[in-house]
Order: C-alpha cells, then structure tokens, then sequence
C-alpha cells in the first residue's frame, strides 16, 4: 500500500495528485539508447504513466501546497485521470482557504494550473487568502512568452496574481517559514527551485522537477527534452542528489511514481531510488 502522507519531524507532508500523464518514452529522452534503459525494467515500454503530484507542507506556522497542477489546462497529451487535486487536497481535511502559500516550483502547465478558477465567468484565486511564490527568473522568462499559443496559460494562471498583488517574486535562498527554505536548481527551467524541510534533525526536499523518474536519481545526466538547459539540469541534479544522499533527506517527487516519497540508498554502482513503504 503506498502512503499518501508522511512526516519529517514536526511537519506532515501531504501527498496530493492532480492525475497523470502518459508520456513516450523515448521522446521524452531522446537521446538514450535502448541499451541506456535495460537496468529499468519498469521503463521498458515505449510509453509511460508521470503522476501530476503536488504536495501540503503542513505542520509549521504556515500550510504550504506546493504546486497546482494541470486543472483544464489543455496540453495535447494523453491524460486518463485528471482535475483531481482539490478532491485529493480536502481527503486531508483541509479547504482551498486553509492554505497560506501556494509554492510553484516552475511556470510549467503541469504545476500552475489550478492557480485561479473561473465562477460564473469570473477568474478567482482558487487558494483565496494565499500568498503565491515564485522565482522571479521564472517569472520573467514565461511572461516574456506570454503571447505565444504554447504559454497563453501563463496569461490565465499566473499574471493575474501579479496584478492581485499575490504573486510574491524571490530570488535565491529565501524561507517561507521556519523550518522552509528555497535551494535554487536551475535547468529544468531559469528559476526552477526546490524547497528544504528541516525539523526535529529530520530533512526533506522536494525536488520539483529536478528529476522526472527515479532513474535520473543514479543517472544525473539523463536530461530530459522539457529542460531548458539540459547542461546546467545534469549539473544540478547530480549536486542535488549529493547533498540529499549525505543529509539522508526523504525524497518527495511530484512526478515520480505517486505518492512519490522515497529515499536515496547505495548501491554497488553508485545510488539508487528506494521508494517509502
Ligand atoms: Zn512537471
């Protein structure tokens, strides 16, 4: 049975999907040969499933959601299960006004989708008394491209908040409250960043999207086609995986195989991904 929620020290980590995506393979990493995927076994098939996974930070002065998922934005890829995370937020008890920071890793579709609602014709904040975060290189990148078919959403989920005056820009190292730190990891996009939980002795990162599925934990040059910077993600990745493999730190991955918490163990070749049960 996998588990949905788990604890690092005083906080309770919620793990909350809005679906998931059916992905080709190799597409999605074109540059690997079929010899690159035999030791994964469960990634043997052309095609596979990528969980939208959003997480709850709860525990500390401030509830934070981590990420909003997809919500209707159309994305012309294969989605069997979809516009579930507000159902999956309140199975923890909690309702869209508990939350106080809305967190976005990236300005991806996948994780800025449920960022406003429209009733009766009228765009809200779904999370109304939150404060939204985002890296400001992120922002200035995507609100660049506004104007392009492919990143009108930005103009629906994200600008809006921006004129609200809710859309906090940061940059670097910032904490969102105690115990709640940004690590900048940039590649997968400009200002794509992870957050650190600290408590009691325990840690946690939530990765974002430093790394799509648990293979990328061994293999951290494996850069998949939507990173940005395909150099600077590999970079990353692999000092990411350094300093969560000597700090012992949960792994909480949005798109790893749900509930997406897991543990980085040593292996003869290396490091590998060993999911929570
Ligand atoms: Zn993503």
């Amino acid at each position: 049975m996998p588990i949905n929620s788990t604890k690092v020290g005083n906080f309770d980590i919620y793990s909350v999907s809005d679906g998931y995506m059916i992905f080709q393979r190799d597409i999605f990493f074109p540059e690997l040969t079929m010899k690159a995927w035999e030791q994964y076994p469960s990634y043997s098939l052309p095609e596979f499933e990528m969980n939208i996974g959003s997480f709850v930070i709860k525990g500390g002065e401030k509830t934070i959601l981590v990420d909003t998922g997809l919500g209707k934005l159309d994305h012309h890829i294969e989605q069997p299960v979809r516009e579930t995370l507000l159902s999956e937020v309140e199975a923890f008890e909690l309702r869209p006004d508990d939350i106080d920071i809305v967190f976005l890793t990236h300005l991806h579709l996948d994780h800025v989708g449920t960022n406003m609602t429209k009733e009766n014709g009228v765009w809200k904040q779904t999370f109304p008394n939150a404060t939204y975060m985002v890296a400001k290189s992120d922002w200035e990148m995507f609100n660049r491209m506004a104007d392009k078919p492919a990143f009108q959403y930005i103009k629906e989920q994200v600008q809006p908040l921006l004129s609200n005056g809710n859309l906090d820009l940061f940059e670097g190292e910032t904490s969102l409250t105690d115990g709640v730190t940004t690590i900048p990891t940039p590649g997968h996009t400009p200002g794509h960043t992870s957050l650190l939980l600290e408590s009691e002795g325990e840690t946690a990162v939530i990765i974002g999207d430093a790394a799509h599925i648990p293979p990328q934990v061994e293999q951290s040059s494996w850069s998949p086609s939507p990173d940005r910077d395909k150099t600077l993600s590999a970079k990353t990745r692999s000092s990411l995986m350094d300093f969560i493999e000597k700090e012992n730190a949960l792994i909480a991955s949005g798109h790893f195989p749900k509930p997406g918490f897991g543990k980085i163990i040593k292996t003869d070749s290396g490091r590998s991904y060993k999911p929570l049960t």
